[in-house]
């Protein structure tokens, strides 16, 4: 592990400061700090912000839900109003990890994760999004679990987080403060596709933090859940995952809310899936049809061309367990 500087902000201003003095956010560290110890992370200073006032789970005043970035992974999942109005966040926050590190881990940080590409993690190894010019290990390498859809040339590596596919699905904005005051960021434009600088993962500014995660009020009522597949049944990330919400009245379905993960180099949204169900009665054929929307535009590698397939039965399962006609 590189030398290093620790510091904790005393408030909110002190964190900024020393942000923008090019000092790194901490909180969890459940992340970072396994890359530091790896040597892929090598921060120069690490600013402590697990005191700030980041905490809170509210209903904001447009009826959305604003959960704080300090929130950690296990109590989001817990909070009776994440648990009642958008299931489909708990569930895909339980999914995650192991119990301790949802323990430890914040919702903020969970969205800033890096990939778990096992090239990335190898210094050795040729990595575009470790090491800018250096090549791909993974295009020609092991690459069972990497991305389909949203890769380039340069990277193809999936984006990890669960949550992020509900968030995603959910079309949540990112709260940010830095030095220029504050932003809301849609994440659809948060978490950034590699195309040439797969380096850059996160729409963040130098010395940005963020606040909170708001998820939009959504025509009531509303169903949502999400499924993982995945190699085992515990701490393992997602070969696919589906993030599903419909809001259907009078039999039919009056919107539409639909994601997948463990496919895409960023969590993908499904628009085609949305529209094709959009003003349709729920049915198992209705499930299938849209289903097979979902891999559209997918560029296999040589090891995972079986997501192709999984994805698509993946979102038609839960578009079934969510419609109710399974
Ligand atoms: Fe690095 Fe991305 Fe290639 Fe993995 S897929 S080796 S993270 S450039």
């Amino acid at each position: 592990m590189h030398p290093f500087t620790y510091t904790r902000a005393a408030d909110t201003r002190d964190a900024l400061d020393a942000g923008r003095r090019g000092g790194r956010y901490i909180a969890g560290g459940t992340t970072l700090v396994d890359l530091m110890r790896q040597t892929v992370e090598h921060p120069e200073a690490l600013v402590d912000i697990t005191g700030l006032p980041l905490r809170e789970v509210g209903v904001t005043e447009r009826g959305g839900l604003r959960i704080g970035a300090l929130v950690s992974m296990a109590e989001a999942a817990a909070r009776t109003r994440v648990r009642t109005l958008y299931p489909v966040v708990s569930e895909a926050l339980e999914l995650s990890a192991s119990a301790q590190l949802r323990n430890m881990a914040t919702l903020g940080g969970n969205i800033m994760q890096r990939t778990r590409c096992t090239y990335f993690r190898d210094v050795t190894a040729d990595c575009n999004k470790r090491e800018p010019g250096s090549g791909c290990a993974a295009l020609h390498g092991h690459n069972r679990t990497h991305a389909i859809l949203g890769t380039s040339d340069a990277c193809v590596a999936t984006h990890p987080s669960d949550v992020a596919v509900a968030l995603a699905a959910l079309e949540a904005t990112v709260h940010l403060l830095g030095p220029d005051g504050e932003r809301h960021v849609p994440f659809a434009d948060f978490l950034l596709r590699p195309r040439s600088t797969p380096h850059r993962e996160q729409s963040v500014r130098q010395g940005e933090l963020i606040t909170a995660v708001e998820i939009p009020a959504l025509p009531r009522p509303l169903k949502s859940g999400y499924l993982k597949v995945r190699d085992r049944q515990s701490y393992e990330f997602a070969l696919t995952s589906a993030a599903v919400a419909l809001h259907v009245r009078g039999g039919v379905i009056r919107a539409a809310k639909v994601a997948a993960g463990g496919v895409g180099t960023v969590p993908w949204k499904l628009p085609a899936v949305e529209a094709h169900l959009i003003g349709e009665r729920p049915s198992r054929q209705l499930w299938t049809t849209a289903a097979e929307r979902a891999a559209r535009g997918a560029r296999p590698l040589a090891h995972n061309r079986f997501k192709v397939e999984l994805l698509k039965r993946t979102v038609e399962r839960q578009l079934s367990i969510v419609g109710g006609t399974k």
